[in-house]
């Protein structure tokens, strides 16, 4: 228990962000507690979306049962693969692509108002190819996913652009715009930036229920006592689902554990080091704002544990090592294991529960969370103030889409 709880946190790179701790939590505030919106999970997305809110002048809570960035948003690799994801439905595409755009327009302000940075780097995405066959399927698997802005790099073009990779490469796919963060630096710099701008953030808030009557969402109840708001927001990534049953409606969520292995080269083996993120087909290689180079993922269905196996690892190595030759030169360092939140059909939830007034869902991210966190906020804050998931072109997206039960009180 103690290795995988270390293991878990391996992925950690900024200091905590100085919101309530959990020992003092429940005595300080029991039963005071009032928002016009609170948010329940303190991942990337509630993170995100209490930032924004805050950041419009809004009355928010954000309520986490563990700590910031404690779940699945430790465990991510970081990327913002918005040009290199293949998406099943375009409206995920368009968001994909204006989040990232919207990561980097906010770099700067979040890293002032939180004191945290992000790590954000743009260095680009490479896809290898071993032979003209490989070039072939690539293009009609992936025809929906190529831009006349990415570039196609012959076997001298890689040599030349990426001497690291290994000498075999017949050719690579290279998309420039695409870029990575340190997943655990984001989610905390969201969390102190909220905070910074008003927003309340309790950690350590145990035994959270949704609160209903047939007048719409009352607010939540918890081990600290009842909090009360007009809005709820659920943003906890894979355990939305079982808060939503608290108020009868059901929104499955489908866990996909990953892991991840993090390496470093010495400065004698720097020349070996990838500059540019590797995404091939069977593994994705990212050189990380903070020296290291991680290595991911397993793709594990059903799996909600976060054990590390030694098969897993050893794949992960393996196929890294296989286009990048020197990577037997660098220092193992760590790994660590995330459950993704997927979903049956593969989309979000995120809008307003219409069968519950002032209840909105935001989680179900599945591989991409990292990545939407900036545009799930920027909807989420403007559905709470009063937008339509139409106004927005995100009705595919709506909680109640794949199932509607009677609501319980
Ligand atoms: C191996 C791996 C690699 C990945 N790589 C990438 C990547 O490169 N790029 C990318 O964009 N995404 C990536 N992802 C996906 C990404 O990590 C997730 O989509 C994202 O972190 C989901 O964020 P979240 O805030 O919804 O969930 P979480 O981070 O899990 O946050 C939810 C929070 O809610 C809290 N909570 C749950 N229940 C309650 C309750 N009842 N009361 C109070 N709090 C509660 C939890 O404690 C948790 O802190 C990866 C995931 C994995 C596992």
């Amino acid at each position: 228990m103690r290795d995988e709880a270390k293991s878990r946190s391996g992925n950690r790179s900024a200091s905590h962000p100085g919101a309530v701790s959990r020992s003092n939590v429940g005595s300080e505030i029991r039963g005071k507690l009032h928002a016009e919106t609170i948010i329940v999970g303190g991942g990337v997305i509630g993170c995100a979306i209490a930032c924004e809110l805050a950041t419009r002048g809004h009355d928010v809570l954000l309520v986490e049962r563990a700590r910031i960035a404690g779940g699945t948003s430790c465990a991510a690799a970081g990327m913002l693969a918005a040009d290199s994801e293949e998406f099943t439905h375009s409206v995920m595409a368009r968001l994909a692509r204006e989040s990232r755009a919207l990561l980097h327009e906010q770099r700067e302000r979040i890293s002032l108002l939180s004191g945290v940075e992000m790590g954000l780097q743009q260095h680009g995405f490479i896809t290898p190819f071993r032979s003209y066959s490989e070039v072939s399927s690539f293009k009609n698997k992936r025809s929906s996913t190529l831009s006349t802005e990415h570039m196609w790099w012959d076997r001298v073009a890689v040599q030349q652009e990426a001497s690291w990779l290994n000498r075999d490469t017949y050719g690579a796919y290279y998309r420039p715009s695409e870029s990575e963060v340190l997943p655990v630096n984001l989610t905390q710099a969201f969390a102190r930036a909220a905070q910074t701008m008003g927003a309340r953030v309790l950690e350590g808030v145990q035994d959270v229920h949704l609160h209903a009557n047939l007048n719409g969402i009352q607010g939540i109840r918890s081990s600290i006592g009842t909090m009360t708001s007009k809005n709820v927001i659920v943003a906890a990534g894979l355990h939305g689902e079982e808060l939503m049953r608290d108020v009868g409606l059901s929104l499955p969520v489908l866990p996909v554990k990953g892991e991840i292995a993090a390496v470093h080269f010495s400065s004698q083996h720097v020349s070996y080091r990838p500059d540019k993120t590797v995404y091939a087909e069977d593994i994705y290689i990212v050189p990380k704002a903070n020296g290291e180079v991680w290595l991911g993922a397993t793709s594990l269905p059903g799996r909600t544990d976060t054990k590390v196996s030694v098969q897993g690892i050893q794949k992960l190595i393996t196929a890294a090592t296989s286009w990048v030759p020197g990577m037997k030169e660098a220092h193992f360092l760590r790994a660590w294991a995330g459950v993704r939140p997927s979903t049956p059909d593969g989309l979000p939830y995120i809008g307003a529960c219409e069968s519950i007034p002032g209840l909105f869902a935001a989680f179900g991210h599945y591989r991409n969370g990292i990545l939407l966190s900036a545009i799930t906020a920027k909807l989420m804050a403007d559905l709470i103030c009063g937008k339509t998931s139409e106004e927005l072109g995100i009705q595919d997206l709506y909680p109640e889409r794949l199932n509607r039960k009677e609501i319980l009180h």
